[in-house]
This record gives C-alpha cells, structure tokens and sequence, in this order.
C-alpha cells in the first residue's frame, strides 16, 4: 500500500520558496498529474517525494511512514526523467539490470525481470544495443523499463515524454495508462501536454508559483475550474 501524504510541503533555496506549504493526499494507485507553467515547482516537489531533494519544511508520508529522512535508495519509488538519463557505455540489458544488481537480487531473478519487461514494452530485440544505436521514442521505453523492474510501489515521471513527436506521444500515452493499470502502482506524472493531463489522470493538480491552486478529476476542472488561470491550463473556453 502506498498511499502518499503531502503535508505542508516546503522547499527553499536560500532565500527562495519555491514550494509553500503543499498540502495533497494520493491515494493507492491512483494516477496523478501535476501541470502548471514551467518554473511552478513540479519538478521540486516530485524530486522531494524521490528523495532527491531535501525537505525544507513539513511532511512526507508514504504509507504510514515519515519518510523525511528516508534515503531515496529506501524508498519504494523509481523516476522516470524527461532526458532518459540511461548509462551510455551499458547495454539495453544492462541499463535495465543494474538497479536489481545495486540491490543484490539473484542472477536469473534479475534475468527473468528484465526479459518479461523487455517483453512488455516490444524492446526484447533492443537488449544488446547500446543507448546511442536506439531512437528516442526506443529510449524512452527503455527508460521506463528500467524503472518498470524494479516494481516499484511509487512511479514519478517528469514530463517523460516532451522529446518524443506527436504520433509516438500518442502512442506511449496509452502504454503508459496500460502499464498503470497493470501494475497496481501509484503514479504521479508531470505535463505540460493538455491532453495527456486530461485523458491520463484519475486527478490533476494545477500548481501556480509553488502553490496548488486546484485539484480535481479532469471532467470537474474542465466543468468547474476555480479561476482563469486554472481554466486557461485545463482548455476550458476562456
Ligand atoms: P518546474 O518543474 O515546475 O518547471 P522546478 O521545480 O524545476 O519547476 O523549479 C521551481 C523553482 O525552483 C524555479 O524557480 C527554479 O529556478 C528553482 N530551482 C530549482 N532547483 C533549484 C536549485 N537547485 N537551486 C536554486 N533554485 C532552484
Ligand atoms: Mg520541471
């Protein structure tokens, strides 16, 4: 079960708060997407639930547990980055094992999990390449599978899919909902993509200037949003 609380989130660098006070209850595998203009805080506040961020100020649960201080190697969560950040010099296979092996699972478990994910994903006949022989929409699946087995109870993706062309956007949107529904993870999920955020998500969050102006299922934003700003975001008639 991993349900995550945010309570009073805070996030400052120097002198700069660029997460006030966020309050946000996640349920168990819910799919939840953050939108709000570039600069807003998304990235922050996922890096603070991945532990790769220190908390300024206020809680974080996951489950039951405070996890504040919780090493991000502890936490159950595996990040997906807009740039893929896959290890140049390891091939396909290896980029995918490598967080198994960090954690010391057996050979042929670690063989198993990787293949059946290749499986999934359409990448098994990618698995000796290297990242640069791949295209961007193959090192994006590959990023994703990387996270995918580890099976992690938490799943953050940051814009994971902004590099890729419209078609392949398309396509990945739904694998992506394929996979959530599949793997009884929790998801939280940035965009700046209108569509993804309104075809994808259980709830979206609208942040403005780090703080959450709204948060709702996609149909009550787009029926009921609370100003201007939040309708603008949404695509609702202004
Ligand atoms: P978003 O992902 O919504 O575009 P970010 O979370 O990346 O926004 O950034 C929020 C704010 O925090 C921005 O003003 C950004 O410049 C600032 N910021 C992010 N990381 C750092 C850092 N390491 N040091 C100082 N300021 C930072
Ligand atoms: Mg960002």
């Amino acid at each position: 079960m991993a349900g995550i609380s945010l309570k009073k989130l805070n996030k400052t660098f120097g002198a700069l708060t660029v997460v006030h006070d966020i309050d946000l209850e996640i349920a168990d595998k819910e799919f939840i997407i953050l939108v709000g203009p570039s600069g807003c805080g998304k990235s922050t506040t996922l890096r603070m639930i991945a532990g790769l961020e220190e908390i300024s100020g206020g809680e974080l649960l996951i489950g039951d547990d405070l996890v504040n201080d919780v090493p991000s190697k502890d936490r159950d969560i595996a990040m997906v980055f807009q740039n893929y950040a896959l290890y140049p010099h390891m091939t396909v296979y290896k980029n995918m094992a490598f967080g198994l092996h960090l954690r010391r699972a057996p050979k042929e478990e670690i063989d198993r999990k990787v293949r059946e994910t290749a499986r999934l994903l359409d990448i098994e006949h990618l698995l000796n390449r290297k990242p640069k022989a791949l295209s961007g929409g193959q090192r994006q699946r590959v990023a994703l599978g990387r996270a995918m087995v580890r099976n992690p109870e938490v799943f953050l993706l940051d814009e994971p899919l902004s590099n890729l062309d419209a078609k392949l956007r398309g396509t990945m949107r739904t694998e992506i909902s394929k996979l959530h529904r599949r793997l009884n993870s929790t998801f939280i999920y940035v965009t700046h993509d209108q569509v993804e955020a309104m075809t994808m998500a259980d709830r979206i969050v609208v942040m403005k200037s780090g703080r959450i102006l709204q948060v709702d299922t996609p149909q009550n934003l787009y029926d009921r949003p609370i100003d201007m700003f939040v309708a603008g975001f949404i695509g609702a008639p202004q």
